[in-house]
């Protein structure tokens, strides 16, 4: 096809979006039958809209990532600043561009709040770049440091760690791993701390304690001296908003005390600020040797990811000459320059604080008004990331039979129809707004999600 663009045609546009585009984690035939994409045009604050005119809150902050909202011009013209002075320079040659440099450091100026040795930051370009790196920066230092065997990663089933061959293996979730025989060697999945889903009616402490319970019989089962780390999201997130118990967390790093095994935390997500701290690992308590972070770190204004690790890591690392890994895009100057001004933006306008003590608290008390909603088994939220799960009876964690799996986006459509975007995964529906959004904002997702349970009710 052909066709000379036209001012934002969207019959055209749609026409050539399933000529020529193949989106990221889409059904092509199903696409087919929609007619294609839905095509967003502009954004402002916490609205998105689209070609043919729909507005819709956007309780999904992009994916996840637009922290400090739309149309921040700001960030426009720090990469325009950039790009002008310096386009592009890469960190290959022992070289390395003032941005990147500048943003390490305030990075690490975050990171150290709760964990002094967490200074040092490598860049990437995405989530899943960035966890790939932690996998082969991790095996590098077991090997450096003489300990050669260290080669497992211990993770969680229905984790999400991006969907390079080696985050996708990280990640826990099965669907993803039967397209491209994945898992790669090396990668143990256990529990996951879903209360709701698999620990129904149980003490959180207790089911804590399981999940725990089930990483150490891992441990012992491959053997301690072969396994290398654990990865975990603070809070997993297109998991379903998995929000483990409060002590769970300091549990688990105990054992990767106990065992001399690294602490890594997938702070894609939870990082910048989602959980009302800088990074979701601070809300814990604990103190991981690793984290990889991206999303918020540029309020998804261009695309940049880093991993953050600890002096000890990099002690050992200065022993074995070259670290063979890098990407042209590592420390990409214009992207560095826009996440600094992004966390500018976070620190003037306070935005983490703003979550912890006011949005964050404002949602989780918005949301108990679905709590009697006779579709809500639970509705459930952490700072700015919400929960709603779906049940076939009140009281339970039953599912909907025949449906299973299907409510999610069952009612995530008719979210959106009624111009809310959130998402839909399995049976519940997950939130993630910008962290600027307001009270009367947040009582609109809520409003919209109530009249949007009521209107799935019959077809469910
Ligand atoms: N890790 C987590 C926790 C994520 O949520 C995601 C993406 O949603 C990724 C990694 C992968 O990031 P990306 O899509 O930028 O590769």
């Amino acid at each position: 096809m052909n066709l000379p663009l036209k001012n934002n045609d969207s019959a055209e546009l749609k026409a050539l979006d399933l000529a020529h585009h193949l989106p990221a984690q889409a059904d092509y035939a199903l696409l087919e039958q929609l007619g294609g994409s839905r095509i967003i045009t502009h954004a402002e604050g916490c609205v998105i809209t689209d070609i043919d005119g729909k507005s819709l809150l956007d309780g999904m902050a992009g994916l996840w990532c637009v922290n400090v909202g739309y149309g921040r011009s700001e960030l426009a013209e720090a990469a325009y600043k950039q790009m002008l002075e310096l386009p592009y320079y890469n960190t290959f040659f022992k070289t390395a561009t003032a941005p990147a440099v500048r943003l390490a450091a305030k990075i690490a100026e975050k990171m150290v709040l709760s964990n002094p040795d967490l200074k040092h930051v490598f860049f990437n370009s995405s989530g899943s770049e960035a966890n790939d790196t932690v996998f082969r920066l991790v095996r590098h230092y077991w090997t450096l440091k003489g300990e050669p065997d260290r080669q497992v990663f211990i993770s969680r089933r229905n984790a999400y760690h991006g969907s390079t061959v080696a985050g996708a293996s990280l990640g826990g979730m099965t669907f993803m791993h039967a397209q491209g025989g994945l898992p790669i060697p090396g990668i143990e999945h256990v529990r996951q701390p879903y209360l709701f889903g698999e620990g129904f009616g149980q003490d959180p402490d207790a089911f804590a304690d399981a999940c725990v319970q089930d990483i150490e019989d891992r441990i012992l089962s491959v053997g301690p001296d072969k396994v290398a780390a654990f990865i975990g999201e603070p809070v997993q997130g297109a998991g379903g908003v998995v929000i483990p118990p409060q002590s769970y967390w300091p549990k688990v790093e105990a054992l990767c005390r106990k065992y001399g095994i690294l602490l890594i935390c997938d702070e894609v997500i939870c990082g910048f600020g989602r959980l009302g701290q800088w990074f979701g690992h601070q809300h814990y308590g604990v103190k991981p040797d690793i984290i990889a972070m991206a999303k918020g770190l540029s309020s998804g204004y261009l695309p940049i990811s880093a991993v953050g690790v600890s002096s000890h890591i990099v002690e050992v690392l200065k022993t074995g000459g070259d670290f063979v890994h890098g990407y042209t895009y590592s420390g990409h100057p214009a992207a560095c320059a826009v996440a600094l001004a992004n966390i500018g933006i976070i620190e003037r306008e306070g935005l983490i604080e703003r979550t912890r003590e006011v949005t964050g608290p404002y949602l989780a008390t918005a949301l108990t008004r679905l709590d009697g909603h006779p579709l809500v088994g639970e509705a459930r939220s952490i700072g700015l990331l919400g929960a709603v799960e779906i049940v076939s009876e009140k009281g339970t964690n039953l599912r909907f039979k025949g449906a299973e799996g299907h409510a999610g986006p069952v009612v995530r459509d008719i979210c959106i129809k009624n111009g809310l975007m959130v998402r839909g995964i399995r049976d519940t529906i997950v939130m993630c707004p910008p962290l600027i959004i307001t009270e009367a904002e947040i009582d609109r997702i809520v409003d919209i999600l109530e009249a949007s349970l009521n209107e799935a009710e019959p077809v469910l």
